[in-house]
């Protein structure tokens, strides 16, 4: 919203799985295909090029929730985290109060990290 402004990230990437074969179908797989995939997950396969993030905007003097997909090394779509999102992501990541839009200083971000996130890796 204020491409003049760098924006700052305040969290760790949080990356996104999968537990339905529906969804790798959306992304371009075909439906067999995605079956046999996510058999072979067990019905959890993680994503190594998709994940939300908490940016910084110094105009907007608030943080927001980001769905990141990288392409490659210098492409990346940014894109609102979408309800669906936040729904695969719920059994990983904690969010107080609205989920889109937290609010806090950013001294508070910095020293404490994005209230109400519990750090998650895949192995
Ligand atoms: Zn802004």
């Amino acid at each position: 919203m204020h491409p003049e402004h760098k924006i700052l990230s305040v969290s760790p990437k949080h990356y996104l799985y999968l537990t339905e074969a529906g969804q790798l179908v959306l992304r371009g797989m075909s439906r067999k295909k995605a079956d046999e995939v996510m058999a072979a997950y067990k019905q959890v396969l993680p994503l190594s090029n998709e994940w939300l993030e908490c940016f910084w905007c110094e105009a907007c003097n608030s943080a927001t929730w980001w769905h990141i997909q990288r392409h490659d090394k210098l492409e990346f779509t940014i894109l609102p985290v979408s309800r669906e999102i936040w729904e695969n992501a719920s059994g990983v990541i904690r969010v107080e109060g609205n989920p889109t839009v937290s609010q806090f200083s950013r001294r508070s971000a910095r020293a404490t990290g994005v209230t109400g996130m519990r750090q998650y890796r895949f192995i």
